[in-house]
């Protein structure tokens, strides 16, 4: 164990002289080292450096900071003078200093989650000697300024202490500011930044008690610290929940040698995607600043310029900024510094191609030269994630395989989200522009601050600008407007990521937090009024919007017709209603995997007569009733059927506890007694009689049909007259009568035998028949153990994992929210099961029902209708334990569709 400590290789160099890496290493050098590695490997012009690996933060998490300082010391001095003598400098020399960075770099991107340090390696010595070896006193003052600012904030915690007060440095920075009577950080003057400087340093001396470190090396092992520490952070935790990463990956350290982007006018830095992120649109794109760092962009605080002409003359378009305005204050990179364009413009065709997909890069220009610092594959919206992959197949870049695997299956969600109706837009009152940073439509009411985010059911994140600490409450908004940045600040980052709609860097909103308002062009907005927001043009609307669904084609269209090129496992629907089924099918379901019959109750001229069924006293007064339930299921069933044009129709018998449907007020009780010619107690009595302790658990499933064989015999009726009355039509019907809730044969067969002798009595009648199934959910674990025994009689299996999950863990599916989250957050569960399928627990008795049902039909068609089969990682288990189908809701079914033709591909 200690010899293999030793020689672990821990520190990875990269730079154009000796590069140990490369892209397949993302999950030892994390995204950001590995892509580093490979983009120096290829000829790409980045500043040198090494990866500290993620290996190294999990041994941290263990043995802490001395063990792993010990362990790393001589690879990390090695690795430094690497870079030095690659650019010629030297980490704390005074006269020719190198200055380093310190960067997270998890295996995924997880963007602003993590700490970053820049311009390590000053000190009151070390800043002369960048005066006199640069020429600039005020950059040489300016960076460490900065220096002080970012590793007081990040790695001595001088940081705001509630979320109204400001940043303690920029407290000192704005009190200089209003002393000096200047507006801008570009104001400053030689003298105000070394105030700054030691201004800065008193208040750390203040706040820590202690010097702020002078020496570069405790500098260096301070950072990398700091950021083993960001990882198990509060905003990182809560990101890698939000998607899923396991809390053992860890991030990587990348160690680089600075370059500036604010060293003079032949300086500057910029964000560049190769593709829109938001669209999809194959443009290159993106935003930079002269004389600034990189921050300066991402924060949002000045405005940045467009790269190419094109783009920024769309963007004067929108900021109403004219061609001569725009020339002279915003010209885009391509027309101010062409010849560094053509070379960025190069790379990022480089990197594409190497990459095969849309890359988001960062880039510097010092003194004149271009130094790419990142590129990572680019965040997209969901629609921006379809065009792309259609896009590089049919450029030939990827197969259509790879197109498929392209696509994350939950992200094409947001294509079914609604979208404003044009109607409506018309007339529309716009009360202000801004970026059409992600697109979408969006209605709420203003909050103004991220942990207010829920105080109304819709809300719009209202901000001057958004920071990482936002990212809760910029995931629970449903519209996130800023005043400031760009299209590559954080709130449009973030939220294209999240498939958020995002207006960003609406300058004529003015914000105030204190008194929570919003004044735009004089009028007064207040916390809680209502505005909506159109993330695909900039507007910022008055008021509510109405929104209409969207539908399917282009793109959209052509994937899922790609996906049916290999899904193997067919994609069915639950829909209860002829309109849902239309929906399903042009989604293009393939069948119906799961009617609940109860769900057409509900409506107001049924439910009445599903009352009088259910608090009749005698077989015969329930019988009259179901008679008037009668022709109104029949009607459904045919409006299913047609709907589904031939394609196979499960349709389960009656399943809930019948509490649910009793009237439970007093007016509706006294209602119903009128109606019913019987008294207000005789009603009170029998509500009261249908209470139980543990409903889910109680008279439900076919134990109604058991008792109630009339209800049974109802529906049995109601569903081969409407496949007979279809069939005279000459409309096909393929009906499979599911039965709720068994976990004995007997109980199978016991209702089996109502369904089969009540159809061939049907049939009599008729004088015609029609083909049928008879079949039964799988969702009760005495069900899943005996399948063998219940696959003697039932056709077809139907796997109920919501209630499967509810009774494998004996967690209530009502209560569950009481407790699942704090199970989550302390990391007993990673996931809630009654959404992602327990593939270790519950899928053990789905796989084992499957095999012991086909021991005995080898044929037996097997399927899941629970939740959880248009959830992606359940829908690969189905297909991989052999299940026929999975079906889902409507709006779930392009999801499912890509997960079963990425699960047949994998
Ligand atoms: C199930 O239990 O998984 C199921 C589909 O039935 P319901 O959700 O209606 O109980
Ligand atoms: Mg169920």
């Amino acid at each position: 164990m200690e010899v293999l400590q030793k020689i672990k290789k821990r520190v990875y160099r990269f730079g154009d002289k000796e590069t140990d890496g490369n892209s397949t290493m993302k999950n030892l050098l994390g995204g950001k080292g590995a892509n580093l590695a490979e983009m120096s490997a290829i000829g790409i012009p980045v500043p040198p450096g090494f990866t500290i690996t993620t290996d190294v933060c999990t041994e941290y998490n263990l043995l802490g900071q001395d063990a792993v300082v010990e362990m790393i010391k001589e690879e990390v001095e090695k690795a430094i003078v690497n870079i030095e003598d690659i650019m010629g400098t030297t980490y704390g020399d005074k006269d020719n200093p190198l200055l380093i960075s310190v960067r997270s770099g998890a295996r995924v991107s997880m963007p602003g989650m993590m700490d970053t340090v820049l311009n390590l390696g000053l000190n009151e010595e070390v800043v002369k000697g960048l005066v006199k070896k640069t020429k600039n006193e005020r950059f040489a003052w300016d960076s460490y300024r900065r220096f002080i600012q970012m590793y007081g904030g990040v790695v001595l915690g001088m940081k705001p202490h509630s979320k109204e007060d400001i940043d303690p440095f920029e407290e000192i920075m704005e009190a200089l500011k209003h002393k000096r009577n200047i507006d801008l950080d570009t104001e400053f003057t030689v003298q105000d930044l070394q105030d700054l400087v030691y201004d800065f340093k008193e208040a750390v001396k203040k706040r820590t008690g202690h010097d702020f470190p002078t020496d570069p090396w405790e500098q260096l092992w301070g950072a990398v610290m700091a950021v083993f520490n960001s990882w198990n952070g509060k905003r990182a935790v809560y990101y890698r929940n939000m998607h899923g990463y396991p809390s053992d990956w860890g991030t990587a350290v990348n160690v680089q040698a600075m370059v500036y982007g604010n060293m003079g006018m032949k300086s500057g830095t910029g964000v560049c995607f190769t593709r829109d992120a938001g669209t999809g649109e194959n443009v290159f794109n993106g935003e930079y600043l002269i004389n600034a760092q990189g921050e300066d962009v991402v924060a949002g605080v000045r405005t940045p310029q467009q790269i190419t002409k094109l783009g920024s003359q769309r963007w004067a378009e929108l900021a109403n900024v004219d061609e001569d305005e725009r020339t002279e204050e915003y010209p885009s990179l391509e027309e101010l510094m062409p010849s560094i364009f053509t070379e960025l413009n190069e790379y990022q065709d480089k990197l594409e191609k190497h990459y095969q997909d849309m890359q988001d890069m960062e880039f510097t220009m010092q003194d004149g030269k271009l130094w790419i610092l990142q590129t990572r594959n680019g965040k997209r919206t969901g629609a921006a994630m379809v065009k792309i992959a259609i896009e590089l197949l049919k450029e030939g870049m990827i197969t259509d395989k790879e197109a498929l695997l392209r696509i994350e299956p939950n992200k094409l969600d947001e294509l079914l989200h609604p979208i404003f109706d044009p109607d409506a837009l018309k007339k529309a009152n716009v009360i202000a522009q801004g970026l059409p940073a992600s697109p979408g439509a969006a209605t709420g009411q203003i909050v103004f601050f991220a942990d207010e985010a829920t105080k109304y059911k819709n809300t719009i994140l209202t901000r001057i600008e958004t920071s990482p600490e936002d990212l809760e409450g910029m995931n629970l908004a449903k519209g996130i407007l800023t005043a400031r940045g760009g299209m590559t600040s954080h709130a449009a980052v973030v939220a294209r990521g999240m498939g958020k709609c995002c207006v960003s860097g609406a300058g004529s909103l003015l914000i105030n937090y204190k008194n929570r308002t919003l004044i735009v062009d004089g009028k007064e907005y207040h916390e809680g009024d209502w505005i909506s927001l159109n993330g695909s043009t900039g507007n910022i609307i008055e008021g509510k919007v109405a929104t209409i669904k969207p539908e399917l084609s282009g793109e959209f269209g052509e994937i899922m017709d790609l996906s049916d090129k290999f899904a193997t496992m067919k994609v069915r629907t639950n829909a209860d209603t002829p309109k849902d089924a239309k929906i399903a099918r042009s989604f293009g379901a393939q069948g119906i995997g799961l009617t609940r019959t109860e769900h057409m109750f509900f409506e107001v001229d049924r439910i009445k007569a599903m009352r009088e069924m259910i608090l009749a006293e005698t077989v015969n007064g329930r019988k009259q009733a179901l008679e008037s339930l009668l022709p109104m299921q029949r009607t459904d069933f045919e409006g299913i059927f047609e709907a589904m044009e031939g394609l196979p129709v499960t349709i389960r018998l009656l399943d809930p506890p019948l509490h649910e449907f009793v009237p439970h007020q007093l007016a509706t009780q006294k209602d119903l007694a009128d109606e019913m010619h019987i008294s207000l107690q005789a009603i009170k009595n029998k509500v009261a009689d249908l209470e139980e302790f543990n409903p889910m658990l109680g008279h439900r499933g076919c134990r109604l049909g058991i008792t109630y064989p009339e209800i049974t015999e109802m529906q049995s009726r109601a569903i081969i007259e409407a496949a007979l009355n279809l069939k005279e039509k000459g409309i096909e019907a393929k009906p499979e009568i599911m039965v709720p809730l068994i976990g004995t044969l007997a109980e199978f067969v016991a209702q089996e035998e109502i369904i089969r002798s009540t159809i061939n009595k049907v049939f009599e009648e008729r004088n015609d028949t029609i083909e049928y199934l008879v079949g039964t959910m799988i969702e009760i674990p005495r069900a899943a153990l005996t399948a063998d025994l219940i696959a003697q009689r039932a056709e077809f299996f139907s796997f109920g994992t919501n209630d499967l999950t509810q009774m494998a863990f004996g967690y209530s599916r009502d209560d569950a929210g009481k407790f699942l989250p704090i199970y989550i957050e302390k990391g007993i569960l990673k996931v809630d099961p009654f959404e992602v399928l327990d593939q270790e627990g519950v899928g053990q008795l789905v796989k084992m029902g499957t095999e012991k049902g086909r021991k005995i039909k080898p044929n037996l068609k097997v399927g899941i209708c629970g939740e959880h089969g248009g959830e992606p990682s359940s829908v690969e288990f189905c297909y991989r334990i052999g299940l026929d189908y999975v079906s889902c809701s409507p709006y779930r079914i392009p999801i499912a569709r890509i997960a079963t033709a990425q699960a047949a591909i994998r």
